[in-house]
């Protein structure tokens, strides 16, 4: 990524160059990489803007502000709910619920994602193993966690992970960390490497948002994963016409050859959930089945879960 500045007003010196000239390159980075942009004014707000938004994550870490929603994952087969997903939250002192997109890739940036993964880990696997033993009936919960690009870069990873899966006593086999398909096709030869200290802790992986981040079909053979999510771009499209559905059919076949289960992501009507069930698709997501809700409201869906098993004998 480059950034240039030029002397335009004459009157700059060496180091309001370099300013304008690094914020110029933040801006090509943030546009996607691999590119040039020229300084312009308001580049200096948004450099503002992003170190104010560091400053408050950073506050936000120290005083505990992240907190998590869950949004169960169906089983088509049965109806039956298999797996929550772990969503974080910022739950910010006076700007409300923020999403994780606003503040993930800052905290990518500055390495807080590390501390705020963490504790994602830690909070996710202890209440799944609780839900667990309260409801299901002795059936699996399985919990999804997403991982980011910067926490598969860095070592701790797995060692947080064996953390969190001893002082919860979590089965690892209920764990599964989600990685995006753009990240796992960075490094790929890196990314084997750190795939398979992950495998070998037992969990399972799930490549994420599918067929967004163009990884060549060779490398689904070659990744260690178990779990395809498709994205909900081509999800989204199914309206109950053959040709629409084509996509998503070709990808659970493919993924079924490769022996991976495939889940559905962002399912929202009754028509999708027929075509995913009639293509073989093993499990969907979405709002459908119901938005990522508060720990307390997803225990009332669980409950509703073991009354509907109970009244079916
Ligand atoms: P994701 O892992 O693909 O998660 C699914 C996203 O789709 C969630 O957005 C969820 O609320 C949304 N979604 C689910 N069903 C539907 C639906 O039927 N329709 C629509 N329109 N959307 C649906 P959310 O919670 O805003 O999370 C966005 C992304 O942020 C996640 O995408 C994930 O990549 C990232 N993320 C979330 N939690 C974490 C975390 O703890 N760590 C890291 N590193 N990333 C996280
Ligand atoms: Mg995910
Ligand atoms: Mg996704």
């Amino acid at each position: 990524s480059i950034g240039i500045a030029a002397n335009t007003k004459g009157g700059e010196d060496a180091d309001e160059l370099l300013r304008n000239a690094d914020a110029a390159m933040y801006a090509a980075k943030s546009k996607g990489k691999a590119r040039c942009e020229l300084f312009a004014i308001d580049m200096h707000t948004t450099v503002l803007r992003r170190l104010e938004l560091q400053n408050e994550l950073q506050r936000a870490v120290r005083n505990q502000e992240f907190t998590i929603q869950y949004q169960p994952i169906m089983e088509l087969k049965t109806g039956g709910i298999a797996k929550v997903e772990a969503l974080v939250r910022w739950e910010h002192p006076s700007r409300g619920l923020v999403p994780p997109m606003d503040f993930i890739p800052a905290a990518e940036e500055t390495g807080l994602i590390v501390d705020i993964g963490r504790f994602v880990l830690e909070q996710a696997c202890s209440q799944v193993q609780q839900w667990q033993v309260q409801h299901q009936g002795g059936r699996a919960l399985e919990v999804g966690v997403n991982v980011s690009a910067r926490q598969l870069q860095d070592s701790a990873l797995a060692r947080d992970v064996a953390a969190a899966l001893e002082r919860s006593g979590l089965d690892p086999q209920n764990l599964t960390l989600e990685i995006t398909e753009s990240v796992l096709m960075e490094d790929v030869e890196a990314t084997i490497d750190r795939l398979k200290e992950l495998k070998a802790l037992g969990v399972k992986l799930a490549i994420d948002d599918f067929g967004t981040g163009y990884s060549s079909l060779s490398y689904l053979q070659q990744f260690p994963v178990d779990v395809l999510k498709i994205d909900r771009t081509f999800v989204k499209v199914i309206d109950g016409t053959k040709e629409d559905s084509a996509l998503v059919s070709a990808i659970v076949k493919l993924g079924h050859t490769f022996g991976l289960q495939l889940v559905a992501e962002g399912v929202e009507t009754a028509d999708q959930l027929a075509a995913l069930t009639a293509m073989s698709c093993d499990r969907a997501q979405g709002y459908l089945f119901a938005r990522p809700l508060w720990a307390t409201e997803m225990g009332s869906f669980l409950a509703r879960g073991d009354a509907r098993r109970a009244a079916a004998g």
